[in-house]
């Protein structure tokens, strides 16, 4: 494998979150947010729960957002050492609010942060998303937030990763239910999803994992090469990098940050068309080959799921 030399991880490949009942997920992300359902998979290592895939029309790295819905998962709080927020980016912010107010979903907002209009609101287990007006592409993500005690040592993973810090707030919420210090930070080789915001707060709050939180962030590298040069550029600065893993959709390598934030770099390719027509993703439950042979039995475990139209 030729390793490609890259400047700056370019954006978020994925989010993913723990959730409850997946019915509840998928009217709220499909449904309200108006997300498409691109893959509907189990947990590699607990098949009988989901994996739910929601991205934009074309299954795009930097529009995906995932969940394990554990049908019994306990509720979790967001607190510092866990990403708190995932954010989109939208090109009319009044039109969005506009659907919401018809569909009758409550919001927060408008209010601004760093120059941009936004609006936040929550998914039925409490994870907060905000919708953030600006760049031209509807759908993609815009930013995640990290919650974090200490901003530095997470800091320095992102500007080895090629970010850097374009602007501060020192008096931000975010929805912690106190007041911080907010800052972003934002690749040097910016696509979708090109932000990230660190931010202490005041508030007492201690997080506890469950649904309604983000398990990892997982950011992109275009291929298999450009992902092995990252692995041994954060392993030469200390970082625990896993060997890589096959993912199914994409290859994947994790490392916990300093913060305490599970992050992950994962490959474009093969992407969501690999095992379905692209004009149908999201509609039949796809099994890795080992669980093929158990289908019947899954089938039957996994809860009934319909998606709204
Ligand atoms: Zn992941």
């Amino acid at each position: 494998m030729t390793k490609t030399v890259s400047a700056a991880i370019p954006g978020l490949h994925h989010v993913t979150a723990i959730s409850g009942p997946p019915q509840d997920n998928l009217n709220f992300w499909v449904g309200t947010l108006g997300q498409r359902l691109v893959k509907r998979t189990v947990n590699f290592d607990d098949p009988g729960t989901y994996h739910l895939y929601y991205g934009d029309a074309d299954a795009a790295p930097g529009s995906i957002m995932t969940f394990f819905p554990f049908v019994d998962a306990g509720p979790g709080r967001a607190g510092a050492g866990m990403a708190s927020a995932v954010a989109y980016a939208v090109p009319d912010l009044d039109k969005r609010m506009m659907d919401l107010a018809g569909a009758a979903v409550d919001f927060e907002g408008p209010f601004e942060r760093f120059g941009e209009r936004a609006i936040a609101l929550r998914d039925p287990d409490g994870l907060r998303v905000e919708i953030i007006e600006g760049g031209a592409r509807d759908e993609g993500f815009h930013s995640v937030t990290l919650w974090l005690d200490d901003l530095a040592a997470t800091a320095n993973v992102l500007e080895a990763m090629g970010y850097e810090r374009v602007a501060d707030d020192e008096t931000a919420t975010g929805g912690t239910g106190g007041t911080g210090t907010r800052v972003r930070y934002r690749s040097t080789d910016p696509e979708r999803g090109s932000a990230v915001d660190l931010m202490t707060s005041d508030a007492r709050s201690t997080g506890r994992p469950g649904a309604g939180t983000i398990h990892h962030v997982a950011f992109r590298a275009r291929d298999a090469g450009e992902q092995l040069a990252w692995r041994e550029r954060l392993a030469a600065i200390g970082m625990r990098v896993t060997p890589v893993i096959d993912r199914q959709y994409f290859d994947a390598i994790y490392f916990q940050t300093p913060g305490g934030i599970l992050f992950e770099i994962a490959t474009d390719p093969p992407g969501f068309a690999v095992d379905e027509d692209p004009a149908h993703l999201g509609e039949a439950l796809k099994l890795p080959e080992e669980y093929e042979a158990h289908r019947a039995r899954i089938e039957q475990v996994l809860p009934q799921i319909r998606v709204p139209s």
